[in-house]
């Protein structure tokens, strides 16, 4: 995540805070539900689009269609492995989660 964050020049302080606390907070459900492992890296990238949003706005912004009005990327599945950041208007997959950078021009 720290990686997605990084490519698009997001990490700030407060974002890697805002990622601190999500990691716990997951960390912590991990526990409770250790079959839900596998699901971590989706739902860690949407809860930090979530506190984003808050903090600074849409993020990951696409950039697959440029020519459109800015929007955000999506996650693909919302609760599944290898999850990707989708675009929700063309319905490309741009990245993996966590491959945000090999993704960007
Ligand atoms: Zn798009």
């Amino acid at each position: 995540m720290l990686a997605d964050l990084t490519a698009d020049g997001v990490a700030g302080p407060e974002e890697v805070s805002l990622l601190e606390q999500a990691v716990s907070h997951r960390r912590w459900w991990c526990d409770q539900w250790p079959a839900g492992a596998v699901f971590v890296a989706g739902l860690l990238a949407q809860d930090i689009q979530d506190a984003l949003l808050e903090l600074r706005g849409r993020w990951p912004l696409c950039q697959v269609c440029d020519e459109m009005e800015p929007h955000a990327l999506d996650v693909d599945p919302e609760l599944g492995e290898d999850p990707y950041w989708v675009c929700p208007v063309t319905g490309e997959a741009v990245a993996a989660v966590g491959s945000l950078a090999g993704a960007r021009r």
